[in-house]
């Protein structure tokens, strides 16, 4: 196998290697993460330390298939700003940042690009790069998050009720692959404000749809129970996730760019620049 297909970071490529890269139509891969509180035993690279492992992974067991671009650090963040550390970026600040990525991936000629994300408030965020940079280039770009490919998993292992921050599912997973990183001493549970309708981060679980500022209700930065978070539920839950992402890839990279069909019998005005 030449370089350019043997490697699947991006930007280890020379660019006559990018050249073959972009001839045998890679699947280019964001990983998209944060820079964000998770609690008293987490460091704050959580949200990007477990999207680009997983990414990495997909990209040492088909190599010959995806580039892995170096991953975005920050996100979406203002809610968690109460907590020392974490850094905020505008929404349309994060969204332009990564179109004009995506777009010039688009550029050289790489036809299907995904957007891995590992940091729930920048769902509403990727889900808008990646339809902007269908409706403005030549390319498909697909969004989604590491965590719908091991929801199936993990419910055959969770111990806690709740799915969400710093929690069960996070922590298992960072101590699987960094453990002398994971303070598990200072882990506590902690729960957020909850109502019929919505809840105080109710972004994945209620069909409303609501984030406050975690200054108003809680003092750990934790939503979830981390307590009961092991190495081996990790395993588990980082399997199914870059299993289902490889699975993602091999229909990606099949799905097909039709040519558009232009239905008007008048004119259009195709001057217009939206
Ligand atoms: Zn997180």
């Amino acid at each position: 196998m030449t370089n350019a297909l043997a490697e699947y970071r991006y930007n280890r490529l020379t660019w006559p290697e990018m050249n073959e890269a972009i001839g045998a139509q890679k699947l280019v891969i964001l990983p998209t993460g944060s820079t964000e509180q998770h609690g008293p035993h987490l460091p704050l690279d959580v949200d990007l330390f477990l999207c680009e492992s997983i990414c990495l992974e997909v990209g040492r067991r088909i190599p010959e298939q995806v580039l892995i671009l170096p991953p975005i650090s920050y996100g979406l963040n203002r809610h968690h700003i109460d907590f020392p550390g974490t850094i905020h970026i505008e929404p349309d600040i994060f969204i332009n940042f990564c179109v004009n990525i995506t777009k010039s991936v688009a550029y050289h000629g790489f036809q299907r690009i995904l957007i891995v994300n590992g940091h729930g408030s920048n769902a509403p965020l990727v889900d808008l790069v990646a339809r902007r940079t269908v409706l403005e280039t030549e390319s498909l770009c697909f969004a989604t998050t590491y965590f719908w490919f091991l929801l199936e998993a993990f419910e055959r292992v969770r111990e806690s009720t709740v799915m969400a921050h710093a929690d069960e599912f996070e922590t298992s997973l960072y101590l699987h692959l960094a453990p002398e990183r994971v303070q598990m001493d200072r882990a506590v549970a902690d729960q957020d404000r909850v109502g019929k309708y919505v809840s105080s981060d109710s972004t994945m679980n209620y069909g409303v749809r609501f984030n406050d500022y975690w200054g108003r209700w809680t003092r750990t930065g934790v939503h979830g129970d981390p307590t009961v978070a092991t190495a081996e539920k990790g395993r588990v839950i980082f399997e199914a996730a870059v299993e289902g992402l490889v699975g993602l890839v091999a229909e990606l990279r099949g799905w097909p760019i039709e040519k558009r069909a232009d239905l008007h019998v008048h004119p259009v005005q195709s001057s217009i620049r939206w």
